[in-house]
């Protein structure tokens, strides 16, 4: 086995990220961490957490930062995620988000960012031909503009720690993939 390995994706709704998450921890074998997943899980259960996450992500919007900080803190802390790296998706979402994930595990806690970048243009094509139950028009353009407004500046946080690597989303699937999993070899 090679070492865990431990990554941060971003990537705007619909870049593909999710696609490209599951290839990825298939490929290295990492625990697949990602906040929407978990928090979808908590309103499913009906938890009094889950009934107020949902408040916000049924409107599209994030929810709070100390929430969300908390959920992942513990959740890195478990034993499968020290022994097998992990694959953060959807979070940090903020750059707050972003110095709390460096003040729980250190800047050295983590090897890379990957942002998988495809141009606002063609996302929207993209989330317009899939016409989900969730992308209701208007959480759409509110998940869109809160991302430039603040997820950006979160990647730009891992830039400016000298971590981040851009990968051009645009293609197929697997072409996409062989990209991401190109810069990660290549920075790890
Ligand atoms: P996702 O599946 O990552 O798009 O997440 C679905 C929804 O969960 C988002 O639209 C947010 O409302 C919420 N969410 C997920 N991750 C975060 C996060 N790191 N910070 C705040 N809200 C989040």
């Amino acid at each position: 086995m090679t070492k865990p390995v431990r990554l941060v994706i971003f990537g705007r709704q619909g870049a593909g990220k999710g696609t490209q998450c599951v290839k990825l921890v298939e490929h290295y074998g990492a625990v697949h961490i990602s906040t929407g997943d978990m928090l979808r899980a908590a309103v499913e259960e009906g938890t009094e957490f889950g009934r107020k996450a949902n408040e916000f992500m049924s409107a599209g919007q994030l929810v709070p930062d100390e929430v969300i900080i908390g959920v992942v803190r513990d959740r890195l802390a478990q034993e499968d995620v020290r022994a097998k790296g992990f694959l953060l998706d959807g979070f940090p979402r903020t750059e707050p988000q972003a110095q709390a994930l460096a003040a729980t595990i250190g800047e050295d806690g983590f090897d890379l960012a990957v942002n998988i970048e495809v141009p606002l243009d063609v996302v929207k094509d993209r989330i317009a031909g899939r016409n989900r139950g969730d992308d209701a028009p208007e959480a759409v353009e509110r998940r869109l503009a809160d991302y430039e407004a603040k997820t950006v500046p979160a990647v730009r946080w891992f830039s400016g720690i000298g971590k981040l690597v851009e990968v051009d989303g645009v293609g197929a699937e697997d072409e996409v993939f062989d990209r991401v999993r190109t810069v990660i070899d290549t920075h790890l």
